[in-house]
This record gives C-alpha cells, sequence and structure tokens, in this order.
C-alpha cells in the first residue's frame, strides 16, 4: 500500500464484527489458563502479551503501523523522543564503547548522548555532518558501535547526507541510526538510503497535535549484527537473563528491536501508555495530509520572509538560496517540515518585539503541530548562553524558530505581516 492509505488503514486489520477503530487495550496483564503458556512468555518460546511494560497489543499496533511507514523490519514504541534515542543507543552500546554522532542534532538529545552515557561509560565523538568521507573516517575507533544523526536536524534543518553517512559507517561495520522526526516517512524514508535504525519522538508531526510525548525505534533489519559477534555480544552472545538465548540468532531480523523489548523496556520501563497511542493513531490518519499543509505553507512563508526588508536571513532547505536546497530535493522531493528559522535585521530586540505582536502565532516550547508557533532560543531553550556561547554553538542572539501550522497560510502571513510592522 501507499503511504497515505498506511496512514489511515495500516498496523490493525479488523476481523468480522471487530471494531473498525483500532481498541485501546487498557490492561496492564493477560490473563492464561494454564501456568505453562506463561512460562514459555518469559522465555520468549511464544509470543504473546503477559505485562504491559513489555508489550501491549494497542502500543504494538500503533509501532506496526509507523513500521510499515518507514518501509521496516520490527519496531517498538517508547514513553518519549527520548527514550526511543536513548534505547536505540544503549541496546548496542555499554561501558567501554565507542559511539559517533552528529553535531547539529536536537539539544535533548545531545545532552542525552554527550553528559549522560558519557556518565554510563560510553565515550563519544562529534562530527559535522557537512565532514568529508575522510574526516569522518577519523572518528571511527576500534570500540566504535554506531552513528548517530538526524535527517533534518531540529533546529539547524540540515539535511543529512544519508549516502555519505550510511558509506563510512557500513565501511566500519557499524549501524547509521537516524533520528527521522521532523520529515517523517511521509517526506523521507531513511531505509532507501542506507540507514539501518530509525528514530522518531511522535510527540511532534505523528501525533502532530501536542497531546502526547511519544517515542518509536523502527529497524529495517539491514544491518547484519551476526557478522561482527565480536562487536555486539548482547546480539550475539548467550543471554544470562533468558537462559543462553541468542537474539540474532532466535529472532533473525527482528533480534535488535526483540532485544530492546526484552532487556531493555524490561528493565528500564520506558512504556508508551494504550491510550496516548490511540491518540498518535488518531494523528498518524492524517500525518500525509498534514505534512503536505505544513510544507505548503512553510515554503510560501519563507518566501515571504525573505523577500521582507526587516529581515536579514532566512533558513528554510525548501528555498534555493539555501545551502542544502539540491540535497533536499534529492531525498525529500516533497518538502522537508514545516519549521523555519529566521532573524530580524533588529537582533535580539527586534525578535523580542515581534514575537510579542504576534496574535495568531502562539510562544511555546514545541514544534511541529497544527497550531503555529514561535520560539526565541536565546531567551528560550538557550537561556542560560551568553550572547558568546550563543555564537559558539552557532545561534544568531536574534534568531528566531518558527513552527508553520496547518491554518490558512494567508491568516498565519497576515499575523507575521502585522508583528513586522508593529
Ligand atoms: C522533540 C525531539 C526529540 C525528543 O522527543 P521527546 O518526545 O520530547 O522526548 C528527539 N528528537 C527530535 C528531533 C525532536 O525534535
Amino acid at each position: 500500500m501507499r503511504k497515505e492509505t498506511i496512514c489511515v488503514q495500516g498496523g490493525y486489520t479488523p476481523q468480522n464484527g471487530e471494531p473498525r477503530v483500532m481498541p485501546i487495550i487498557q490492561s496492564t496483564t493477560f490473563k492464561y489458563t494454564d501456568s505453562e503458556s506463561m512460562a514459555k512468555l518469559f522465555d520468549l518460546d511464544a509470543s504473546g502479551y503477559f505485562y504491559s511494560r513489555l508489550a501491549n497489543p494497542t502500543n504494538d499496533m500503533v509501532a506496526k503501523k509507523i513500521c510499515e511507514l518507514e518501509g521496516g523490519e520490527a519496531a517498538m514504541l517508547t514513553s518519549s523522543g527520548q527514550s526511543a534515542n536513548y534505547f536505540a543507543v544503549f541496546n548496542i552500546a555499554e561501558a567501554g564503547d565507542h559511539i559517533v554522532v552528529s553535531s547539529s542534532i536536537y539539544g535533548g538529545t545531545f545532552n542525552l548522548l554527550t553528559v549522560t552515557l558519557k556518565k554510563q561509560g560510553i565515550d563519544v565523538t562529534i562530527v559535522d555532518p557537512d565532514s568529508s568521507e575522510e574526516e569522518l573516517d577519523k572518528a571511527f575507533k576500534e570500540n566504535t558501535k554506531c552513528v548517530f544523526a538526524e535527517s533534518v536536524a531540529n533546529p539547524s534543518l540540515i539535511v543529512l547526507d544519508f549516502e555519505k553517512f550510511s558509506k563510512v559507517a557500513h565501511k566500519h561495520g557499524v549501524p547509521l541510526i537516524v533520528d527521522n522526526t521532523f520529515p517523517t516517512p511521509i517526506n523521507c524514508r531513511p531505509f532507501e538510503f542506507g540507514v539501518d535504525i530509525v528514530t522518531h519522538a511522535t510527540t511532534k508531526y505523528m501525533d502532530g497535535h501536542a497531546l502526547t510525548i511519544g517515542g518509536c525505534i523502527v529497524d529495517s533489519g539491514n544491518f547484519d549484527f551476526s557478522k561482527y559477534p565480536d562487536k555486539y555480544p548482547g546480539l550475539c552472545k548467550p543471554d544470562e537473563s533468558y537462559h543462553g538465548l541468542v537474539f540474532a540468532e532466535k529472532f533473525g531480523k527482528s533480534g535488535y528491536i526483540m532485544k530492546a523489548v526484552a532487556c531493555l523496556m524490561r528493565d528500564l520501563g520506558a512504556c508508551q501508555a494504550p491510550q496516548n497511542s490511540f491518540y498518535i493513531n488518531v494523528g498518524l490518519e492524517t500525518l500525509a495530509l498534514r505534512m503536505e499543509r505544513h510544507c505548503y505553507n512553510a515554503q510560501k512563508i519563507a518566501e515571504f520572509l525573505e523577500a521582507h526588508p526587516k529581515v536579514s536571513w532566512v533558513n528554510y532547505p525548501g528555498l534555493p538560496s539555501n545551502k542544502y536546497y539540491e540535497r533536499a530535493k534529492k531525498y525529500m522531493p516533497k518538502g522537508t517540515c514545516g519549521v523555519i528559522s529566521f532573524a530580524l535585521k533588529d537582533g535580539r530586540s527586534g525578535a523580542e518585539r515581534f514575537m510579542s505582536a504576534l496574535k495568531l502565532a502562539a510562544v511555546v516550547t514545541h514544534v511541529a503541530d497544527a497550531r503555529t508557533c514561535v520560539l526565541h532560543p536565546a531567551s528560550h531553550t538557550h537561556r542560560q548562553l551568553s550572547d558568546e556561547q550563543l555564537k559558539a554553538a552557532s545561534i544568531d542572539p536574534g534568531m528566531i524558530r518558527l513552527s508553520v501550522g496547518i491554518e490558512h497560510v494567508d491568516d498565519i502571513l497576515d499575523d507575521i505581516k502585522q508583528a513586522l510592522d508593529a
């Protein structure tokens, strides 16, 4: 099926007399008539549900829909985008290991990978996403376990060179993990360009209505961990906590996700709530429609801003003047996302006055939902940094992040115009 159809019909196919709408299975536990069948589930010898921390039917149906949208092999939901990225990396890297991470990623993920994972004994090398192949090569070590990047980075909007990154990762025998939150599988399916594992903050466009925090991990099944048994012992060597089961052997292409569920979800418990999965699914049903409108509106607004005399610069990959225009056209011909960043000639004080004058666009710490919103990184998310430190982090003190919603584009434009006049 095509992506638009999967959005509506994927993940759940009711049988005769069953509910037409994906049901919410609001139950922590599942009933069995004999002790033996429950024991088999605990040993991962049979598939089935027994406790919703590990698996829940509603969560699984939503994960299956996202898996189908990405063209993957297996998927799981998590309680947030943060836990999705944490599990995706920690599933194959542990104390004493090393990972390679793009410098241009979401602030929360940057903190997770460079501060918190470091405290857990995982060493990190940061690379510029625009590094040459030779420069990237130098980042790898004996104990490197994966490469992590974002398809369209939040908030820099740098479009990843998927083929370069996957080529280098594979040359060094490690998978490439990509956070695909901003373009969503509607605009980009990273597996088609060599990416091995995709993560999402479903919190953003997938939910699309700012209702619920959530995450998802999808494995393409393409990276053959069993080729590197010494490098990935957690997947390729007997697991003590499951009577010596070998995940890559027993579950093949689903081994990576099975391990993340059976070990990380079991022990760390960052599971999604079935009620929240239901909301995510309602959002997913209109994802294809919404992404089209987000991109249409953002394109018009980026063009308007670029031509406005009070605006000093606009960053949107859909503008021919953008450094990533050609790359975005190649990997995301239907558009990237609805997020734009720009600055006014009046700098920081101009940004503050502009934002206070907006009426339709709200000032919120969120991006990628149906309602247009703005954020001023220098006064909000990066408030602790001095102007000098902002410069070092490539953040213009006057930079405004605008997340274009799906209202009528003329109403958004009118609001921006009156705020610029004010
Ligand atoms: C928001 C976001 C996250 C974190 O998601 P939460 O659901 O807020 O934990 C991760 N990656 C990207 C690209 C994001 O935009």
